[in-house]
């Protein structure tokens, strides 16, 4: 497969997002990271961004809560190239009424080789990664010639 290159700059975009029972983690992390987050433009589903405005004190564009469609925004904002990173401290003890949302933002972070924590270690390792201060070549495979097989078969 043919991969294309996709440069992520300095200031990355980042989403934050977290289940009820991991906000409390989420805004210890946040907290002890404000300054690295500082430097990069912040997004995050409706209650988790409010949350993160009060513990970081900066303005953070709000997608919906999650139950009602921010997971989703989310990912649709990742297919559109404007999210770089996501931190996404999910709920693995607790079924949640979203479950299909979390499972296609996971989803489509893979597809576009999106960077993402879904806990504090790996949060962590990858905030404090020399990468996060410069640019960054993802590698991106291209899609194209999947875009074409399926028009192909369309049309047979
Ligand atoms: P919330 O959504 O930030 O609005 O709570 C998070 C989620 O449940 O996905």
């Amino acid at each position: 497969m043919e991969y294309k290159e996709i440069v992520i700059g300095e200031k990355k975009k980042i989403a934050l997002v977290a289940h009820d029972n991991k906000k409390h983690d989420l805004m210890e992390w946040a907290r002890y990271n404000k300054v690295l987050l500082a430097n990069h433009e912040l997004y995050a589903t409706g209650t988790t961004g409010a949350l993160l405005e009060d513990v970081l004190g900066v303005p953070i564009t709000k997608f919906q809560s999650g139950p009602l469609g921010g997971d989703l925004e989310v990912g649709a904002s990742i297919a559109e190239g404007n999210i770089d990173f996501v931190i996404f401290f999910w709920d693995p003890l607790e079924p949640q009424p979203h479950d299909p949302d979390v499972k296609a933002l996971l989803r489509i972070a893979v597809v576009w080789n999106i960077p993402v924590a879904c806990n504090r270690a790996s949060a962590d390792f990858m905030i404090s990664s020399s990468l996060m201060s410069g640019e960054y070549v993802r590698l991106l495979p291209d899609y194209d010639e999947y875009r074409q097989r399926l028009s192909r078969a369309k049309n047979d």
